[in-house]
């Protein structure tokens, strides 16, 4: 019998036994679990637990919500091993790449564990006669994330560990692609001390997620995912007045000038493009050459660097790549090298033919490379999510900017340049979210904010850091006045001023 992924409530694995959901590994293509998907009365016990737990843990110094952060950090340490073998049997990324991803998840919990600090709130003494002001940052209640299959490990970290000791009571909706190693660190969580019901995890699907949307218990929901499902849960859940941060899919272009160091570039690029299969939000998928010389050079040092990728089963040890989440992702993939072709892009290396000795049934494509992609093109407009990197000649940094600044995406970018001036217009002006400057993915650490502009972010404040704090309280702002034993006051009509 194949294993039954259950649902986390009030420290509790709850197996429900209605519809499920395949769960495989990506490198055999074999089923190696189902997940219960959990209809509306799942929901219901976990907003129940939610609800129970919230007001001892909203009146829980957040000194100690953070001692429980601390604990975990060590806990996530301790089992970087199993929570790597469990994201990279489901996803199908390599060990390494999945420890990396586990790091910067540590790194958001670490943040957190800065509660105290974080919540000081804001104080003014005297802002009239014997009147003192200041704002309070609480806690909204029950709130909920819906996480992508692409980090199970560090975009439910982005959110949870911040939500709670800002004193919420959170539910996670996993993907139902990849939810093991989600599961396992919740209950880690569970494990270093939290109460039981802050922390709720249900599998499932767009059925779940509509309930989530729905229930008017929840009150803010953070979602990351692809551009179309983003807009859907930011529109529906503003809808009926929730707090929503909702970000989406990416085509994340890299300029390369001609006074770039080549070789450096063309190694940043490596991994931009192909670690991870190109399953990144912040991959790189376009590479933007400003002339044809440095086009050609690129050419010339990318092709035999693609035709060595060592490409297996991600759990394999010393792999640069692992096969794509699934038979789907991977149709998907080939379909779209196929457009390219079509539509008149030089494909120069083809990754569609890839076979993996042992492995013949995994989702694998392999390393691919497009020149002369124009923005018309489908494989240029969309993103692809898979490892094929597309070359666009250009003739001058204006024309690379005006390119990016024209696509409906702005998640991440980045210039290749040792030229200072260059690169300081770039910053200024690109009009994207996370911008890198000889840096290829510029994922922002924890204490800085992660969300793009355009159409790969719905909603106002960015993913965890001090945009997070402020997503996950509300402002309370209090005036005090304590006069003066026996002092009197005059009624006063006119509206209060220092004037
Ligand atoms: P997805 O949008 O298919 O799924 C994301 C979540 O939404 C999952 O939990 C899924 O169960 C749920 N979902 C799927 N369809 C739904 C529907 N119709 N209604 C309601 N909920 C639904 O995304 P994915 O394939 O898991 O992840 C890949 C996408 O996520 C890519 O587009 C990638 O760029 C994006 N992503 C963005 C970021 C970012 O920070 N901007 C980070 C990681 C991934």
């Amino acid at each position: 019998m194949t294993k039954r992924i259950p649902h986390l409530i009030d420290d509790s694995h709850v197996v429900s036994t209605g519809r499920s959901a395949d769960v495989y590994n990506p490198s055999t293509g074999q089923v190696i679990a189902q997940v219960g998907l959990a209809d509306a009365d799942v929901l219901r016990q976990a907003i129940d637990a939610a609800s129970a737990a919230y007001p001892a843990w909203r009146n829980t110094p957040p000194a100690k919500r953070a001692q429980i952060m601390f604990r975990f950090k060590q806990l996530l340490e301790t089992h970087e091993a199993a929570i790597a073998r469990l994201i990279s049997e489901e996803h199908g990324k390599t060990l390494e790449d999945a420890a990396g991803e586990l790091k910067r998840g540590i790194e958001n919990v670490e943040y957190a564990c800065a509660a105290p600090e974080l919540l000081k709130g804001e104080y003014s003494r005297n802002v009239g006669p014997n009147i003192d002001a200041w704002s309070d940052f609480q806690p909204l209640g029950v709130v909920a994330g819906i996480t992508p299959f692409n980090f199970p490990a560090m975009v439910p970290l982005w959110m949870y560990p911040l939500a709670i000791v800002c004193g919420n009571c959170f539910i996670l909706k996993p993907s139902e692609r990849t939810p093991s190693a989600t599961l396992y660190i919740a209950e880690l969580l569970n494990e270093a001390g939290l109460p039981k019901g802050v922390l709720n995890v249900v599998q499932g699907d767009k059925q779940v997620v509509d309930a989530l949307i729905e229930a008017p218990q929840v009150k803010a929901l953070s979602f990351v995912g692809s551009t179309p499902i983003a807009e859907y849960i930011y529109s529906e859940g503003t809808k009926r007045g929730k707090r929503v941060q909702a970000l989406g899919g990416a085509k994340n272009h890299a300029v390369v000038l001609p006074d770039a160091d080549l070789d450096n570039t063309v190694n940043a690029l490596m991994g931009a493009a192909y670690g991870s299969c190109g399953e990144r939000c912040m991959a790189i998928s376009v590479v933007v050459a400003v002339g044809d010389q440095v086009a050609d050079s690129l050419v010339d040092k990318l092709l035999p660097k693609i035709r060595g990728l060592n490409i297996g089963a991600g759990t394999s040890v010393g792999l640069d790549m692992g096969p794509l989440v699934s038979a789907a992702a991977r149709d998907k993939v080939v379909g779209y090298i196929a457009s390219g072709v079509e539509q008149g892009a030089r494909l120069l290396l083809d990754g569609r033919d890839l076979k993996v000795r042992g492995n013949e049934a995994g989702f694998f494509v392999g390393g691919t490379l497009f020149d002369h992609v124009t923005p018309g093109m489908t494989i240029y407009q969309e993103e692809i999510f898979g490892p094929v990197l597309c070359i666009v000649r250009v003739a001058s940094l204006e024309e690379a900017m005006a390119l990016i600044n024209a696509h409906e995406y702005g998640n991440g970018t980045c210039i290749f340049t040792r030229d200072g001036e260059a690169a300081r217009l770039f910053c200024d002006e690109i009009e994207v979210g996370m911008v890198g400057v000889n840096v290829p993915l510029p994922v922002p650490v924890s204490y800085h904010s992660f969300g793009g502009w355009k159409r790969s972010l719905f909603g106002d404040l960015h993913a965890y850091g001090p945009d997070g704090v402020r997503f996950y309280t509300r402002r309370k702002s209090i005036t005090q006045r304590w006069v003066k034993r026996k002092s009197h006051e005059a009624a006063q009509f006119a509206f209060p001023s220092n004037g």
